[in-house]
């Protein structure tokens, strides 16, 4: 690994908010509304070579200034830094990051200031990738597994998986690594859509996108419930009629239920045969998750949550209460990617697929690289695992992520896929872009 000179001398937050609410794209059960947007974070160096880290957290609409706000907060623990203090021990860095002893006070590690956080580690991972000349997901598995291993901030974990198991779990999986890696540059890593399933659409409108998603070569399909019984049994009805018997279907509720009314309301739609239901009630509630997965497993129909889940502690009991069948990290709810390093690592321990959340603005972009990072060092298996692609937003990317016959396609440019395309930024910015003078929402 190159040792590399300069420091961070500037970091910039910008609050970019895209108008999908006048579409009902991102429409579920909780979000009826959604106006996706990031808290965007530019970090630049004296290095004289204008390579700058970008990076952002995911957000939908009011409150992104908040997250803005808590960026800056961090601003004073990175600007001033050396590169090499982050390239040389980036798990050290993270807790340098996390560890400030007044902001500790406002978390610790979740809510606002853990996705801040999560933008400002996933600026300095864009950074050093584009410092390396490689795509993120190349950087990280180039890596050794000791130097994987110090990636994570181990406290509170070691109750379910010791830094020592998790080294020689990657050392098991090490030798191996170059014919999964030919693997994801030849085949991609498989998706499956969202695109299809939001709650706002017209049946006609459903019946439409499957039908693309199928001819586009998707074999999974999700669809969101939770809002009408009678509603989303005729949804389902539709949705399986077209992709039919034989492709899968899974469900998400969005954290809209109770733990009784989550049993009850999946077990009505058992015989559509979700492969899952997703975020069947709060996010926090580790034992309703395990009661609901108890009730579910003689139907067949495993829990998935995580995307609002805050931090590695959340899912160490989730993974330990036996509590979800997918595991679904978050680029940006979690810490950046070494926080989502810890929880690939945790959920490999337990043998539970990760099959992240993405979709949103740019989550696509970074979910890409961590899953194929996954199956390269982690996992060594794509058994029961997917990745979430939604078609929305991604033309505002300088490279953004390409699915092609259901899978997503090896990123090949050097960063994280996040940098944005500097009109997009500008006519975005809240308030004052040009598309918020324009639209009817502002
Ligand atoms: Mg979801």
């Amino acid at each position: 690994m190159t040792h590399y000179t300069g420091k961070i001398t500037d970091l910039r937050v910008l609050d970019v908010r895209f108008p999908t609410s006048l579409s009902l794209d991102g429409s579920d059960a909780m979000n009826p509304d959604p106006d996706y947007s990031a808290a965007y974070v530019v970090l630049s160096t004296d290095r004289g070579d204008g390579v700058e880290g970008h990076g952002l957290t995911f957000t939908i609409g009011r409150g992104t200034e908040i997250v803005v706000a808590a960026v800056e907060a961090l601003r004073p623990l990175v600007v001033g830094q050396t590169v090499a203090a982050f390239t040389g021990a980036p798990g050290a860095f993270w807790k340098h990051l996390t560890g400030d002893s007044q902001l500790r006070w406002i978390g610790p590690e979740k809510g606002v200031i853990h996705l801040a956080t999560a933008a400002v580690v996933n600026a300095l991972w864009d950074l050093w990738a584009k410092l390396e000349k490689k795509p993120l997901w190349k950087l990280l598995s180039d890596l050794t597994p000791a130097q994987i291993v110090e990636l994570v901030d181990w406290r509170y974990l070691t109750d379910a998986l010791t830094p020592e198991e998790a080294l020689a779990m990657l050392e098991r999986l090490a030798p191996t690594r170059a014919a999964r890696e030919a693997e994801m540059v030849r085949d991609g890593y498989p998706a499956y859509t969202t695109s299809a399933g939001w709650l706002g659409y017209s049946d006609d409108k459903i019946r439409a996108l499957c039908r693309e998603a199928l001819a586009e070569g998707f074999t999974h399909f999700k669809m969101k419930v939770g809002s009408d019984l009678a509603d989303d049994q005729r949804r389902a009805g539709i949705m399986r009629e077209i992709i039919g018997e034989e492709r899968t279907l899974m469900i998400d509720a969005n954290q809209r239920w109770d733990v009784g009314v989550a049993i009850e309301w999946t077990t009505a739609l058992a015989k559509y045969r979700p492969m899952w239901i997703e975020e069947p009630t709060s996010p926090d509630d580790v034992l309703g998750h395990a009661a609901i997965a108890k009730a579910l497993a003689p139907l067949g129909i495993g829990v998935a949550t995580g995307e609002h889940c805050q931090n590695r502690v959340i899912f160490k009991q989730l993974l330990q209460a036996r509590a979800i069948s997918y595991c679904q990290i978050d680029s940006c709810r979690l810490g950046g990617v070494n926080e989502v390093v810890a929880v690939l690592l945790l959920a490999a321990k337990f043998g539970i697929p990760v099959c992240p959340h993405a979709g949103g603005v740019g989550l696509c972009e970074y979910v890409q690289h961590e899953s194929i990072f996954d199956y390269i060092c982690v996992s060594g298996s794509l058994t029961g695992r997917i990745t979430e692609f939604v078609d929305h937003l991604h033309e505002h990317f300088i490279d953004p992520c390409v699915v092609r016959g259901g899978r997503y396609l090896a990123p090949t440019a050097p960063g994280t896929s996040i940098t944005m395309q500097p009109a997009s930024i500008a006519a975005h910015t809240y308030p004052g872009g040009s598309i918020w003078k324009q639209t009817a929402l502002s």
